[in-house]
């Protein structure tokens, strides 16, 4: 069921008399199922709509909109698609117990797939799933691969039922749907020949499969280690080598390198990062891919407006997990070089799930407030954005303001640096709001390596 949470003012919903709490029934005589349905029926600038009020009345709407006027309606949170896998390097069996409950969730959803750029395995398909995918051609979508061979892909899912992804990928390319595809490495699963056999498949399907990244696996503390394994370095790096070669062939015959190595897979193999020409238009960078030459470029073209700042002199901290810690000085320096302040690389280990899990993105309150209190000799420190969700919540379940009171220093939460640096330094006083570059989230269902990791 499709329900009204908020309506703008001055909009189209706002005319019509939608309040919080309506229920959308209908578009044309279709069912709405959630919110693809609404966006993609209400498109057109006539349409019937049916809906029923908070006090029961149903009511049929007769909608011609006029040029440019936005349905301004805001929709419940629709139910999340449940995986119907139970991978074993799985997120949510890396969690410690006691966390909030959304963190738990397993989700597989198409939908935000499309919406949010979340990986997908698209086995909990249905024939109706396929047909709307098609119909309202949600595309580009963003596939967990992991292996093309049937076999190996049912293991690494746990999942018997999972249907041969080449066949499913072809269907869909064949009706014009694309993809960025990502194979999480499991060495001695999907490495070596198998890695091989993944890239020439996926190469094979044609130019609707838009990238592949290689992602070595991600566990934590609490991960199943006597099932799965992190890659060693020697594995990093030959699995760099088959991504080298597939990128050299898609250069050469279709113009971009097409298959690109995870950040985390040169790191692990103790080797230099591609330049930033390579990563193209970085598409796959909120997975890992490129983030750091991504970083580099957003800098270099703040340059400028991070030199207007008068940040001269000022101390500021960095904060990072220990992946990005060995390779933020590449960044820091293009940012001292624009702004004439001292950075200090912060780097933390992460005290909630262990050692192991080195992104920025899953560090806990605690572990911030434990490196931070005692700062008082920096006047600024930036936190990782991706550390807290749409309710300013950390891991542990933190609050940013709670945080904020209990430090010397004021906080700036940033995705790229040049978000927060840009501006005037003075409106960063101490007891400052830590929100200030959090209302410019990117994609707020997309929480990459949490929970939303098919
Ligand atoms: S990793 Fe993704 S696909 Fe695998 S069980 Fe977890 S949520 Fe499902």
């Amino acid at each position: 069921m499709l329900r009204v949470q908020a309506v703008a003012p001055d909009t189209l919903g706002a005319a019509l008399g939608l309040i919080p709490g309506t229920q959308l029934l209908a578009v044309n005589e279709r069912d709405l199922e959630d919110f693809l349905d609404w966006e993609f029926l209400t498109a057109d600038d006539q349409f019937v709509l049916r809906a029923r009020l908070p006090s029961g009345e149903e009511i049929e709407y007769d909608v011609e909109r006029p040029e440019g006027l936005p349905m301004g309606v805001t929709l419940e949170t629709p139910r999340i698609r449940r995986c119907a896998n139970h991978c074993d390097f799985c997120f949510v069996d890396g969690n410690p117990l006691g966390l909030r409950p959304a963190l738990y969730i397993r989700d597989d959803d198409y939908r935000l797939s499309f919406r949010y750029g979340n990986f997908a395995t698209l086995t909990n398909l249905k024939p109706w799933d396929l047909a709307r995918i098609v119909e309202y051609r949600l595309s580009p979508l963003y596939v967990s691969v992991h292996a093309t061979d049937p076999v190996v892909r049912r293991w690494l899912l746990r999942n018997p039922e999972a249907e041969a992804i080449v066949p499913q990928l072809t269907w869909f390319a064949e009706r014009g749907i694309q993809f960025h595809t990502q194979v999480v490495l499991v060495p001695g699963v999907n490495d070596g020949s198998q890695l091989v056999r993944t890239l020439a498949d996926l190469y094979g399907i044609g130019t609707a499969v838009l990238s592949v990244s290689v992602v070595p696996v991600a566990l934590t503390e609490f991960s199943k280690h006597d099932l799965v394994r992190q890659p060693a370095r020697e594995e990093c790096r030959a699995a760099i080598a088959t991504v080298n070669d597939f990128a050299q062939r898609a250069l050469a015959e279709r113009g971009s390198p097409w298959c690109y190595g995870a950040d985390d897979l040169y790191l692990q193999a103790e080797q230099p990062l591609p330049p930033a020409e390579w990563y193209g238009d970085f598409d796959q960078r909120e997975n890992g891919v490129g983030s750091v030459r991504y970083l580099q470029t957003r800098i270099a073209a703040a340059r400028e407006r991070l030199g207007a700042g008068d940040w001269q002199g000022k101390r500021i901290g960095v904060v990072t997990g220990t992946a990005m810690g060995a390779l933020m000085p590449q960044v820091v320096t293009g940012l001292a070089a624009a702004t004439g302040a001292q950075f200090e690389i912060l780097t933390l280990e992460n005290s909630l799930f262990g050692p192991s899990v080195t992104t920025a993105g899953l560090l806990p309150g605690a572990t911030l407030l434990a490196a931070l209190r005692e700062r008082s000799d920096l006047d600024l420190v930036l936190l990782p954005a991706e550390a807290v969700n749409d309710d300013l919540l950390f891991m542990d379940d933190v609050e940013a303001h709670a945080l904020a009171a209990q430090l010397p220093m004021p906080v700036r939460f940033s995705y790229d640096f040049a978000d927060a640096l840009e501006g005037d330094p003075r409106a960063v006083g101490p007891g400052s709001a830590v929100a200030d570059a959090v209302s410019e989230r990117l994609t707020p269902g997309r929480r990459p390596g949490v929970g939303g990791m098919a």
